[in-house]
């Protein structure tokens, strides 16, 4: 098939231990997804349940590449977050079944124009400009189920800047587990093999300045590094 322009190319992330690469789909966040991070951003999460956005497949960036400091604000913001990589698609998915589409799991940050997204929310609009721009979805390697099975609810999610600890917190404090963000999902959108999911970010989420040095993992996943630049 001839094209009138020529595509761009669709991203993919690499499968960890193989030379095979992971095609990426579709990018769905939840939003406000641990208690503490709820509270920090002002809210209960008590009585405002978590919710989804998304970003564009090509917002991804490698692990181990810069991340360039994006244009237009001056307030960016880092959340690590957990991400779901889908090997298999579906809608009304239920949870019992869920945990079986997943193909493996990834350690992504949610980068974040804080003040763009503050704006937003302020005039009741969305959240594009804050949360989907270019580059704003540092990703490691895709790390298969095959090989390193599911990760526990005790182990840790970490972010560090020049060697600080800035979040830190469990898996198993996620107010939605996989499988509920899974199925809930699947009841609003078809899910397609290769949508990735940001699971959401733990309490301790600030502003990243050019030439910090960022780290941070999902312990028994993997440990993402970038620079800001
Ligand atoms: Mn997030």
């Amino acid at each position: 098939m001839s094209t009138v322009i020529d595509a761009a190319p669709r991203t993919t992330l690499e499968v960890a231990g193989t030379t095979d690469r992971f095609p990426v789909a579709r990018i769905y966040c939840v939003g406000r997804n641990y208690a503490e991070h709820a509270r920090e951003m002002g809210h209960d999460p008590d009585r405002e349940p978590p919710f989804f956005f998304m970003k564009p497949a090509d917002a991804i960036l490698p692990s181990g590449e810069d991340f360039p400091y994006p244009v237009a604000s001056s307030n960016v913001h880092h959340e690590i977050e957990l991400v779901v990589a889908l090997g298999k698609g579906g809608k009304d998915i239920p949870e019992a079944d869920a945990m079986d589409h997943i193909y493996g799991y990834g350690v992504g940050i949610d980068m974040t124009r804080r003040d763009l997204q503050g704006e937003a929310k302020k005039m009741g609009r969305p959240w594009d400009t804050g949360k989907a721009f270019d580059h704003s979805a540092p990703c490691t390697k895709i790390h298969a189920v095959s090989d390193i099975g599911h990760p526990d609810g005790s182990a840790a999610i970490w972010l560090e800047i020049d060697g600080e600890t800035k979040q830190k917190s469990e898996l198993d404090k996620l107010i939605w587990s996989i499988p509920e963000v899974i199925s809930y999902l699947s009841g609003l959108f078809e899910l397609q093999p290769g949508d990735l999911i940001y699971t959401g970010t733990p309490a301790g989420v600030g502003a990243v300045q050019r030439g910090n040095a960022i780290r941070g993992g999902v312990d028994g996943v993997d440990i993402l590094e970038t620079k800001v630049v």
